[in-house]
């Protein structure tokens, strides 16, 4: 996922406005709609701000990722926003958020999202991009840093082939990801190979195709096998659950099993369809 694919110039607010977690976020959805982005200004902020209530989207060290699903879109947009006094997002560490992105993505683009907010989560822990970001002079700069910092993210997954999978997974659960990092992996394998698959016919870039030896490399035989089985027999391996519903078959689940699902430590398949699930 390169986060510098999603989010442009005139979507960065160097400095935010608003100065609780309600404003930002009808200022940030504005600035999407401004830019042509969201055709429905008024249902995007009430999906962004259903999910707000449901649970905070701080995952600490002063970074919010607000997202919400939102019918009509074309492609996923971001929008990021700073604030030095720091905004109340009722984050579980109590500190407030300086740093905001929003994410709207139309309903193909569930995996998509997925990858940012991993990539996003892992980039904030690891390569220190809380503070370059709030350094940055001016909305180059940050488009610079984020750069930066997709590329570093690249470099780090290629390195990852030399590690375990199993000590890496937990080592990120408990440093604050939101995501499984299996499942991650699952979904951008899945993001390549339908991309692989809409280009058939045509020479395969030799740059996607080391993507996908990559992460093959990175996840465990079992789960590598199960994922391409799904491909094969049903199209899709890794889907979302939403309203507490597996979106792959449609199967309705429990709370209970709802709440275990949101477990970033565990890796959990749809009890019916088997598709790898995550929680959007
Ligand atoms: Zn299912």
């Amino acid at each position: 996922m390169q986060i510098t694919e999603c989010v442009s110039a005139n979507s960065v607010v160097t400095e935010l406005q608003g100065k609780d977690r309600h404003d930002v976020l009808r200022e940030l959805v504005e600035l999407l709609a401004a830019n042509g982005h969201v055709p429905d200004y008024e249902t995007a902020l009430e999906h962004v701000l259903e999910r707000e209530s449901l649970e905070s989207t701080c995952i600490g060290q002063g970074l919010a990722i607000p997202h919400a699903r939102v019918a009509g879109l074309s492609n996923m947009a971001v929008a990021f926003g700073r604030s030095r006094p720091g905004i109340d997002f009722n984050a579980l560490d109590g500190f407030p958020a300086h740093l905001v992105f929003l994410l709207l993505y139309p309903p193909k683009d569930a995996a998509k999202h997925l990858s940012f907010l991993s990539e996003l989560s892992t980039l904030a822990v690891r390569h220190n991009l809380v503070a370059r970001l709030m350094e940055a002079p001016d909305a180059g700069t940050i488009l610079r840093v984020l750069a930066d910092a997709d590329a570093e993210h690249e470099a780090s997954i290629a390195r990852g082939a030399q590690q375990s999978v199993a000590g890496a997974s937990e080592q990120r659960a408990d440093e604050g990801g939101l995501v499984n990092p299996v499942i991650a992996l699952l979904a951008r394998l899945q993001r390549f190979e339908q991309h692989k698959a809409a280009i058939a016919g045509e020479p395969i870039p030799d740059a996607l195709d080391e993507k996908i030896l990559n992460i093959k490399s990175l996840v465990p035989k079992r789960h590598l096998d199960h994922f391409y089985k799904l491909m094969d027999r049903r199209g899709l391996a890794v889907v979302p659950v939403e309203r507490g519903a597996c979106q792959g078959c449609h199967m309705q689940f429990s709370s209970a099993f709802n709440q275990e699902i949101s477990n970033p430590r565990r890796i959990f398949n749809c009890p019916s369809c088997r598709r790898f699930l995550f929680i959007v």
